[in-house]
C-alpha cells in the first residue's frame, strides 16, 4: 500500500479527494472582510505614478467600477507614501469607498507613513529590511539569530502601527525576491518562501496582531502551489490542526505575462489552489491594463464561491502523489500509439477531442486536415470521436475510412460503450471504454489501444475501479471524469497507487460551448494545469474551443503553462506599478516579436531595477527598466549591459541571445 502524504497527519486533516474551503479567520481591510465566510475578494494594482493623483485616483476609481474590491497603491517612498492621503480623500470625496493597501519594498518609513492613509500594508519579507546582493556565504546559527533581531527591530514599529491604527497587513513573499540571509539557509525554494513569512508573523503574533493575509507568490505556477501548500500545512500545525481557523492567503501567480499566457498560467496556478479550497483573495498580475485583471480574477473566483462542499468519498487507502509540495511527474509504463509512445519519459502528448461522430465523413476529414495544416510547429498527435450508440457505429467506420486516406493523419481514439467495441475493433488506433457502472462486461483486448474511461461521481469511483480490475486484463490507459474533475482524478490515480498500478493516465476536458471563451479558457487550463502540475497526465485530450488548431494550440499553450512541454519562449512580465520606467505592454509586444520563436528560452521584461532583477526569477535573460528611457540587460543575475537606449535595447537583447549560443533564426 502506498504511503499518505505526512500533510495528511495534521488533526483534521486536509482532504485532497473532497472538495472544501480550508477554515480562516476573517480579516477586515476597512469594510470588506477577507476570509471567514465572506466571498473570495477581487483585487488589483494600480499602474500610475502614486505622486499622481488625478492619475491615480482615476485608475482606482475605474478598478473599482470594474468590481475590484480591494485596490493596492505602490508606494516607493515616504512622498508616495504621503500622497496616499490626498488620493484617498479625493476617492471618499467621488464617493469610491474601496479599501487601499500600500505595497512596500525596501522602505519600512514609508510602510509606517503608508499605514495613517490606507486600510492595508503589504511588505515583501525578503526586502522589508534587506537589501538583495545575491551574495553566497554561510550564516553561523548565532548570525542568523542576530540577522533576525536586526528585521524585527525593523519591522516592530509598522507592527505596532497597524495594531493602534486598525489596519491589516499581508505578508507578501515573492520567489526571486528572498532575503541573502534565507537563500543561503533554504535555497530559493517554496520551504524559503514560508520560512521567510513565518519569521515576520513570529514578530506580530509576539505582539498580538493577528490581521495578518499572506501570500506566495512566483511565475513559475509549480513553485507558486507548492509555497502556498506548505505554507497552508506549517499553519496548520502551528495552530493544532486544519480545522482550526487560519490566516487568510492572497493567491496570484506573479509576472505572468499577457494575452493568453498570462490567463492560462495565472488559472494553473490560481485554479489548482483553488481546486484545494485555498485562497480567501484573488489577484491576477497581467501585463496590461489593470482593468481586465478583474474579470479574469472573478472567473476564477466565481467556480469556488458556488461550490458546496462535498462528502469525502471513502479512504482509497493512498495518496494521489508522493509528495503535494514537491514536483515529480508520476511513474508510469509506455505503450505506444501510432508512431508516439505514451506514459513513461514520453511528453505528454496531445490529442483534439472531436467530438461527436460527423454525418458527412469526407467534409469532416477535409476540414481536420485544414486545420491540421495550420498547426505550423504544433503537433497534433491525436484525434478522439465520441460514438454514442450502436446507431453511429456505420459513420464512425465511415470517418476512420476517410481519415486513412489522409497523409500523415493522426491516430484515431473511439470513445464507446463497452458492449459496443468489438463492432469497432480494427476501425480505430485506440477504444475508449465508458465505465460508468459496477456490473458492466468489459470485452478482451483485440487490435487497438484500450483506454479505460471511468466515468462517476467520487463517491461510485472505487466500485468501478475494483469491479474492473478484479475481471478483466488492465488497459493501456486511464482516464477519470467526474465532478469536480480534480478531485475525481485524484480518487482514481490514488485507486491505481493503492494498487501498484503504474498506468498511464489521459486528462480529458472539453469546453462548455455555451461557456464565455475566456471562462472555457481558464476552466480548461485550471482543470488540466491543475493535474499537470501534481505531475499527473500522460495525455491531454481537449476539444470544444471551436478549430481544431485552436484545441491543439490551447492544449500546449497550458503544457507550457504548467511547465510541462515548453513549445515557445517563456515571457516572465511583471503587471508594471508606479515604479515602471517604460511603456510596459508595448515593450513587452516587441520583445515579443523578436524573441518568441526561442522555445525553452526563459526572457524576463521587468518594469524597474528596484524589484525586477531580483523578481525575475529563474530567467536566462533580463530586460529591466533602469531609468527614463534607459534600460539594463540581465544574463541570469548578473547584469551585463548599463543603461543602453531604450530604442537599441530589443536589438541588443538579441545580440546577447546570440553571443550566449542561445539564438536560432525565426
Ligand atoms: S518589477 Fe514591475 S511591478 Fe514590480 S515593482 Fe518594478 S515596475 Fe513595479
Amino acid at each position: 500500500m502506498a504511503a499518505r502524504d505526512p500533510s495528511e497527519s495534521v488533526p483534521g486533516r486536509f482532504d485532497p479527494f473532497a472538495w472544501a474551503r480550508r477554515s480562516t479567520r476573517e480579516v477586515r481591510v476597512g469594510d470588506v472582510g477577507i476570509g471567514g465566510a465572506n466571498p473570495i475578494r477581487i483585487q488589483s494594482m494600480t499602474t500610475t505614478d502614486t505622486r499622481d493623483t488625478a492619475a491615480t485616483v482615476d485608475q482606482v476609481e475605474r478598478l473599482a467600477k470594474a468590481g475590484c474590491e480591494i485596490v493596492r497603491i505602490t508606494a516607493p517612498s515616504i512622498r508616495d507614501a504621503e500622497n496616499l492621503g490626498p488620493i484617498r480623500a479625493a476617492l471618499r470625496e467621488r464617493g469610491i469607498e474601496v479599501p487601499l493597501v500600500a505595497d512596500i519594498h525596501f522602505t519600512p518609513n514609508a510602510a509606517l507613513e503608508a499605514a495613517l492613509h490606507v486600510e492595508k500594508v503589504r511588505i515583501n519579507p525578503g526586502n522589508y529590511a534587506d537589501k538583495k546582493r545575491f551574495e553566497v556565504r554561510e550564516y553561523s546559527d548565532a548570525e542568523y539569530e542576530d540577522e533576525l533581531a536586526r528585521v524585527g527591530a525593523r519591522f516592530e514599529p509598522l507592527v505596532r502601527r497597524c495594531l493602534e491604527l486598525g489596519r491589516a497587513m499581508r505578508i507578501g513573499t515573492n520567489h526571486g525576491s528572498l532575503s541573502d540571509r534565507i537563500m543561503n539557509r533554504f535555497g530559493d525554494t517554496p520551504l524559503g518562501m514560508v520560512e521567510s513569512a513565518l519569521e515576520f508573523l513570529d514578530v506580530c503574533e509576539a505582539h498580538g496582531f493577528r490581521d495578518v493575509v499572506f501570500s506566495m507568490k512566483a511565475s513559475n505556477p509549480q513553485v507558486a502551489i507548492h509555497a502556498y501548500r506548505l505554507l497552508a500545512d506549517r499553519l496548520a500545525e502551528r495552530a493544532g490542526g486544519w480545522s482550526v481557523p487560519a490566516y487568510p492567503f492572497h493567491v496570484g501567480v506573479t509576472e505572468a505575462g499577457d494575452g493568453e499566457d498570462g490567463r492560462v498560467k495565472s488559472a494553473i496556478g490560481i485554479g489548482a489552489l483553488l481546486e484545494d479550497g485555498i485562497g480567501e483573495t484573488v489577484r491576477v498580475s497581467l501585463t496590461e491594463d489593470p482593468v481586465k485583471e478583474v474579470p479574469v480574477a472573478r472567473a476564477l473566483a466565481a467556480r469556488y464561491d458556488e461550490r458546496r462542499p462535498q462528502v469525502a468519498p471513502p479512504d482509497p487507502g493512498a495518496s494521489y502523489v508522493a509528495s503535494r509540495t514537491v514536483h515529480e511527474r508520476r511513474p508510469t509504463r509506455a505503450f505506444a500509439l501510432g508512431p508516439h509512445p505514451v506514459g513513461g519519459d514520453a511528453p505528454v502528448r496531445v490529442e483534439v477531442d472531436l467530438g461527436p461522430v460527423p454525418a458527412d465523413a469526407p467534409s469532416a476529414v477535409e476540414a481536420l486536415a485544414k486545420g491540421l495544416g495550420r498547426l505550423g510547429d504544433l503537433a497534433c498527435e491525436g484525434v478522439s470521436l465520441d460514438v454514442a450508440s450502436g446507431s453511429e457505429v456505420a459513420r464512425a467506420r465511415a470517418f476512420s475510412e476517410a481519415l486513412r486516406n489522409l497523409p500523415g493523419a493522426p491516430p484515431l481514439a473511439m470513445r464507446i460503450s463497452p458492449d459496443l467495441a468489438t463492432t469497432l475493433d480494427g476501425w480505430a488506433d485506440r477504444l475508449v471504454l465508458r465505465i460508468e457502472r459496477p456490473d458492466v462486461e468489459l470485452p478482451g483486448r483485440g487490435s487497438a489501444a484500450l483506454e479505460w474511461s471511468f466515468e462517476a461521481p467520487t463517491g461510485e469511483l472505487a466500485g468501478l475501479v475494483e469491479a474492473a480490475f478484479a475481471g478483466a486484463s488492465p488497459p493501456d490507459l486511464v482516464s477519470f471524469v467526474g465532478d469536480p474533475p480534480t478531485h475525481a482524478l485524484r480518487l482514481g490515480v490514488a485507486l491505481l497507487r493503492e494498487r501498484g498500478l503504474s498506468l498511464p493516465v489521459a486528462l480529458r476536458h472539453r469546453s462548455d460551448p455555451f461557456l464565455d471563451a475566456e471562462v472555457g479558457l481558464l476552466r480548461a487550463a485550471t482543470d488540466l494545469g491543475a493535474a499537470l502540475c501534481d505531475g499527473i497526465g500522460d495525455l491531454v485530450c481537449l476539444g470544444g474551443f471551436g478549430a481544431i488548431d485552436r484545441d491543439v494550440g490551447v492544449a500546449y499553450r497550458i503544457l507550457q503553462g504548467a511547465r510541462q512541454r515548453t513549445s515557445w519562449t517563456e515571457f516572465i512580465s511583471c503587471p508594471s506599478c508606479g515604479r515602471t520606467l517604460f511603456d510596459l505592454e508595448e515593450t513587452t509586444a516587441r520583445i515579443k516579436a523578436r524573441t518568441a520563436h526561442l522555445p525553452g528560452l526563459k526572457i524576463a521584461v521587468m518594469g524597474c531595477i528596484v524589484n525586477g532583477p531580483g523578481e525575475m526569477a529563474d530567467a536566462d535573460f533580463g530586460y529591466v527598466g533602469s531609468g527614463p528611457g534607459t534600460v539594463n540587460l540581465y544574463v541570469g543575475h548578473d547584469c551585463v549591459v548599463r543603461n543602453v537606449a531604450e530604442t537599441a535595447a530589443p536589438d541588443r537583447l538579441v545580440e546577447l541571445i546570440r553571443d550566449h549560443g542561445r539564438w536560432v533564426e525565426p
